[in-house]
């Protein structure tokens, strides 16, 4: 499969000064899931629209505590092609930013999408996680440790990047010039 290197990782971060926060009665209509660029915004989009699997994960996180940030970014030799990181916990929410190669095949871009999106639904399951020594602590515990990489992730998640790139092959994907075109190099 080509979801292999889908991570949590050591890559979970930490950053200090996040210290906004909004009261109970605003917290439903706040939206969960932020696609930093337009870009990110398509292939979401894309997933959404092409597998019942990916729908399933955004809606359990738009009932969720989490806000989810996705980026797209390039990466160097050697990166994990997906990572999420908790940035950072205020009194009602906990802010994850996934980061996904954007030099992966599109229907790749979003499966790893798919991938971290799990992640991202095992951190909101798991109230506890509020910083990224939780999170290291928890996966290196309960998760799965890639010897080569260090990194760590969880069999679901791999099982759902598998399932979004499985219907994405299906009936509803596009096989046209749109998958390659927003591939990038
Ligand atoms: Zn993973």
């Amino acid at each position: 499969m080509a979801i292999t290197r889908g991570v949590l990782c050591g890559c979970a971060l930490l950053w200090p000064a996040l210290a906004w926060a909004a009261p109970p009665a605003l917290s439903s209509e706040i939206p969960r899931l932020r696609p930093l660029t337009t870009l990110a915004a398509e292939f979401v989009a894309r997933g959404l629209d092409g597998s019942p699997t990916f729908r399933s994960l955004v809606e359990r996180i738009e009932r969720s505590d989490v806000i989810v940030y996705v980026e797209l970014e390039h990466r160097t030799p050697g990166a994990p092609d997906g990572a999420t990181h908790l940035l950072n916990a205020s009194r009602y929410f906990r802010f994850l930013l996934i980061s996904i190669n954007q030099d992966l095949a599109p229907a790749d871009i979003v499966a790893m999408l798919g991938h971290e999106l799990q992640h991202a639904v095992e951190i909101a399951d798991l109230p506890a996680i509020r910083d990224a020594a939780a999170l290291e602590r928890h996966y290196r515990r309960d998760g799965i440790v890639e010897l080569r990489t260090g990194c760590v992730c969880s069999e679901a998640a791999r099982e759902a990047g598998r399932r979004v790139r499985g219907e994405l092959a299906g009936p509803q994907t596009d096989p046209g010039g749109d998958d390659r075109r927003a591939g990038g190099a």
